[in-house]
């Protein structure tokens, strides 16, 4: 007979700890992309796909080291284990001026929490007109009942910012582009008069992610995204992140805790390895949407294209100063016709799925109805608005499939 084994928890040589974030800002981006988040990953390429809820701890005095700080190693499953640590730091290191990274079950889980982080009973939130729909019904229904009344400003409002901005203003909700009309916001115009204020900005990045947009770097306080879009990039699956400044970082981490959110480690797994291609993938996204949104641009049923990267964008010059480049997503106006119209050219598209959602591989259409979201703005427009998320089909088939829809659409008026 051998000696009596130990608890198999006891036996540990080691305490998983949480190694340091290296500063990875110095790397061109696919090189970062390569690194980023890599020290977790130890003897493999990538880390372990780690499911936990319980960690067991060596000894009393095991326990009692990781009781005085939770977040230096392994503590209980809610906290995150390797994998988590891996994205969070990968997305940290993505963002020049970042103290750290959450993540959460969706993009809208994210902003809910970002804005909890900042906000209390009695305070105001400003949500820019362009904001993402249920960012909207966040703030109009639970935030209200919390207390905190919202406002919704032009987007388009620059340092006009101050005139919205009350005594009890506390947070400001950026989204630029927005993604359904995509206005271009002036950042650093509104958080230069927030921060001079005390007021948080929080910003919706998803459309532009980290690579094409730093908004830590240009006055932001924390940048969220829906990594459900382009950073997963396969649409199979739903998270969001919110990265903040070193200021903000202790309340957003609060928040995230003692909302008790968390996300699957397999989930974090598929992220991470969407993120080591996320450049490659938006340089194609961002060709071919150029490439057929300046097609659309010359198509006499389409009176206007809304695309960021036009020289036609009514904010392109801030476009241009405040961005690395365009991603796949843009819409366009028609001409003449109505909603049930769109039936025409949207029913038959051989490669445009139609659904919500978009940042995938695969190209996507959908009508959209901007009067019935928006209350600070109007527009008055001629025809439908339809939105194209644009994926990595050859960019000829996808202009052969428009064209013959566009052609469907026409023969209705009788052109
Ligand atoms: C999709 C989306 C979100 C929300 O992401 P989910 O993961 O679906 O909750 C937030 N903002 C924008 C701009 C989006 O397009």
């Amino acid at each position: 007979m051998g000696r009596q084994p130990a608890h198999p928890g006891r036996d540990r040589r080691v305490t998983a700890r949480r190694p340091p974030l290296t500063d990875l800002s110095a790397l061109g981006t696919g090189t970062k992309l390569a690194q980023a988040g890599r020290a977790h990953a130890h003897d493999m390429v990538n880390p372990p796909v780690a499911r936990a809820s319980t960690i067991l701890f060596e000894s009393l005095a095991d326990l009692d080291a990781a009781l005085k700080d939770p977040d230096a190693g392994l503590y209980y499953g809610r906290r995150g284990t390797q994998t988590h640590w891996a994205l969070e730091d990968a997305l940290t290191q993505l963002e020049p001026g970042a103290a750290g990274t959450k993540l959460f079950p969706s993009g809208v889980a994210a902003i809910a929490a970002s804005l909890i982080a900042c906000l209390d009973a009695g305070d105001e939130l400003l949500v820019s007109d362009s904001a993402y729909e249920p960012t909207r019904t966040l703030a109009d229904n639970l935030l209200g009942r919390l207390g905190i009344t919202t406002r919704y400003y032009d987007p388009c409002c620059g340092d006009a910012i101050a005139d919205a901005i009350s005594e009890k203003t506390r947070a400001i909700l950026l989204e630029s582009p927005g993604s359904l009309s995509f206005e271009v916001q002036d950042l650093p115009a509104i958080t230069a008069i927030a921060r001079a204020r005390g007021i948080t900005t929080v910003i919706d990045n998803t459309w532009a992610t980290p690579l094409r947009l730093q908004p830590l770097a240009l006055g932001v306080d924390i940048s969220v995204q829906a990594l459900t879009k382009y950073v997963a990039g396969h649409s199979d699956l739903l998270m969001g992140s919110a990265t903040a400044t070193p200021a903000m970082w202790p309340k957003l981490k609060a928040a995230f805790y003692r909302l008790g959110h968390h996300v699957s480690a397999d989930d974090c797994a598929l992220v991470l390895r969407g993120l080591r291609t996320l450049n490659l993938r938006l340089d194609r996204h961002e060709q071919s949407a150029l490439a057929i949104a300046r097609w659309l641009e010359t198509h006499e049923a389409v009176d206007r294209v809304w695309h960021p990267a036009l020289p036609s964008h009514p904010q392109h010059a801030l476009f241009s100063r405040d961005f690395a480049g365009a991603t796949g997503l843009f819409a366009f106006v028609l001409k003449q016709g109505s909603r049930p119209h769109t039936a025409a050219l949207i029913d038959e598209l051989r490669h445009f799925g139609i659904g919500f959602s978009w940042g995938g591989f695969e190209s996507l259409v959908l009508p959209v109805e901007l009067d019935r979201i928006r209350t600070a703005t109007t527009t008055s427009l001629p025809g439908p608005i339809i939105r194209l998320s644009i994926g990595l089909e050859e960019v000829d088939d996808l202009i052969a499939d428009l064209d013959a829809g566009l052609a469907r659409y026409q023969a209705q008026f009788g052109a």
